[in-house]
């Protein structure tokens, strides 16, 4: 286990997922709700204009979601790295194979246990 390796994976995806959440924040500042959800828009190209948006923000909101849920588990493994237990299953206690930490660092679970829980 070359744990430097894998901790320089890790704070390198942290850094890119701290940058993608500012460019989502950037992007929403200055937004005006209020438009997205007026209901009964005369003009039906605006109100679709709108839909769009909406429709946007709720995929960025998915995505900021999903951001936040991966900079949790990438500190859980930077944890789990300096504790010693980086690489081992949570549910199973066996190592998890090399080429999936390589794919995906911040797993805390092997690929079977990640199927019984599935996701
Ligand atoms: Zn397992």
């Amino acid at each position: 286990m070359n744990k430097k390796h894998f901790q320089a994976l890790l704070e390198e995806e942290k850094s890119k997922v701290m940058r993608e959440r500012q460019r989502l924040r950037k992007g929403w500042k200055g937004d005006d709700r209020s438009v997205w959800l007026e209901e009964g828009a005369e003009d039906e190209s605006a109100s679709a204009d709108a839909a769009t948006a909406l429709m946007e923000k709720e995929q960025d909101l998915l995505h900021w979601n999903e951001l936040q849920q991966r900079l949790n588990d990438i500190n859980r493994a930077l944890e789990r790295l300096r504790e010693g237990t980086y690489g081992i299953c949570e549910m199973c206690g066996q190592p998890i194979k090399p080429a999936r930490l390589e794919a995906l660092p911040w797993t805390t679970l092997c690929l079977n246990c990640r199927e019984l829980v599935g996701g």
